[in-house]
């Protein structure tokens, strides 16, 4: 038996990485390069501010991963909502989805979003997302919000995305549920309903991670080698690890920077993906015009943030305590944090998040890099045949960014069961 040889060796210790190490047991290792478990889904405390990486809310579609969530938090913890979400379209608020309420828009620009969703050409092939949102849509529900709020978000040309890039998670709707929601029978998105928790959505990894046996999780720990061939990763302090199994959490274009031949390095510079600059704000007053929403959606270019979260609407605080996302492309090196807050302070002030008479008390900036993978039909192609490749090997990708997809944290839990099962049944 080689020194430092695990069955199971894990790399990344965010909610992927942890879940699989819980369903699996028995004889597994976790690096984690920071100096917490968690990864995306930790939770930052400054004074009365509970903050997350973005807003991490909690919605479940299956009752096992339901089940183990309510398991593991207090029910005391848990906040329910009922989401109440907005777009700040042209100084009004307009309900999201906007395709499902355009009624709510101008006299004039409702009957053209009307009239473009009736006349749209029907017969229309697409395999790109912008294709497809102006043969469902038509050309004025696409251009007054769907195009502009996606460009801003996922800071690419929405040709490069696949037609079903975002999956259940975008609110698809015919001609027939635009006239119903007009009546008032409002169609299902998937998260109408979300849980969220009083100390934020680290304290359910918390939980998590106590059901660990943790002398199995090596923190502070960042693989910078993986010997695919010879199964064994090298990590910063000078360690080997080898593995029979090598389950990998980390984002895949990193993960194929470590394995380093030529193949890998070239498919990793081939993949397309956003970064997300986060700030965190904490005021010393509410919103005098946000009371109740808990996420509003902002589509003009005017502001340089395409979506802010009101955790105090949603924690039920008084004082305002905000997250503000800005989406880049991966391209862009050194995102100048000083002038992008700058550039919120004044788009906050046009929209009326904020006034001249509050103060901001606490702040914080996160960078998720990356945050939203672009996903194509070539790089679908390209990086199925390689998860294959690394398969033959016992490498298994996992989660969120170990996957290259678009995911939420519930089907993360999902993906992390069938993969224990799978090896456990090997
Ligand atoms: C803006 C945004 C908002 C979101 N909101 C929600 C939401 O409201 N609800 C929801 O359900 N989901 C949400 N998600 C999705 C959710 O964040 C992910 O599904 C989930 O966090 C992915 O977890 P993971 O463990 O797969 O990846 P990660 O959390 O990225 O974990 C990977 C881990 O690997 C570690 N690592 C990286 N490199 C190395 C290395 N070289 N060596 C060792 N360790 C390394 C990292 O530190 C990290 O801990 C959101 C995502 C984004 C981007």
């Amino acid at each position: 038996m080689q020194k430092n040889k695990v069955e199971n060796l894990i790399l990344g210790g965010g909610l992927s990485g942890l879940s699989v190490a819980y369903y699996l047991g028995g004889d597994y290792l976790i690096l984690e390069k920071e100096n917490e478990p968690g990864g995306y889904c930790r939770t930052i405390h400054d004074n009365d501010y509970v903050w997350d990486y973005a807003g991490h809310f909690y919605h479940f579609q299956t009752e096992k991963y339901k089940k183990l969530f309510l398991s593991l938090v207090d029910e005391s913890e848990i906040i329910r909502q009922r989401k109440n979400t907005k777009i700040y379209y042209r100084g009004r608020m307009v309900d999201y989805p906007f395709q499902t309420n355009i009624h709510e828009l101008e006299k004039e620009e409702f009957i053209e979003c009307l009239y473009d969703l009736y006349f749209r050409d029907k017969e229309a092939s697409y395999s790109d997302f912008l294709t497809m949102l102006y043969a469902k849509f038509g050309k004025a529900i696409t251009e007054k919000f769907l195009k502009p709020y996606n460009e801003k978000l996922y800071a690419t040309d929405l040709h490069n995305l696949d037609k079903d890039a975002m999956g259940r998670f975008f609110p698809y709707a015919d001609f027939e549920q635009v006239m119903k929601s007009m009546g008032k029978e409002v169609k299902k998105t998937y998260n109408d309903d979300f849980m969220y928790l009083k100390c934020g959505t680290g304290y359910f990894i918390d939980r998590l991670y106590e059901k660990l046996d943790t002398s199995r999780v090596k923190l502070g720990c960042e693989v910078i080698y993986i010997n695919e061939n010879e199964k064994w990763v090298k990590t910063n302090d000078g360690m080997t690890f080898y593995y029979e199994n090598l389950i990998n959490t980390i984002p895949f274009n990193n993960f194929l920077e470590l394995v380093g031949d030529k193949e890998s390095t070239e498919l990793s510079k081939k993949l397309s993906y956003n970064k997300v600059l986060v700030f965190n704000m904490g005021f010393d007053k509410p919103s005098l015009k946000y009371k109740n929403e808990h996420w509003v959606y902002y589509p003009s270019k005017e502001q340089n943030f395409y979506r802010v979260g009101f955790y105090n609407n949603i924690l039920n605080q008084d004082k305002l305590s905000i997250y503000v996302e800005i989406g880049f492309p991966k391209q862009k090196d050194n995102v100048d944090i000083a002038n992008e807050l700058e550039k919120t302070k004044r788009g906050l002030k046009e929209v009326g998040v904020i006034d001249n008479n509050m103060r901001l008390m606490k702040k914080n900036a996160i960078l998720m890099d990356p945050a939203y993978v672009h996903i194509s039909t070539e790089e679908l192609k390209l990086v199925g045949k390689a998860f294959g490749k690394f398969e033959e090997k016992q490498i298994y990708m996992l989660g969120r960014y170990g996957r290259w997809t678009y995911n939420c944290m519930e089907d993360c839990i999902q993906l992390a069961d069938d993969l224990a099962r799978k090896l456990k049944e090997k």
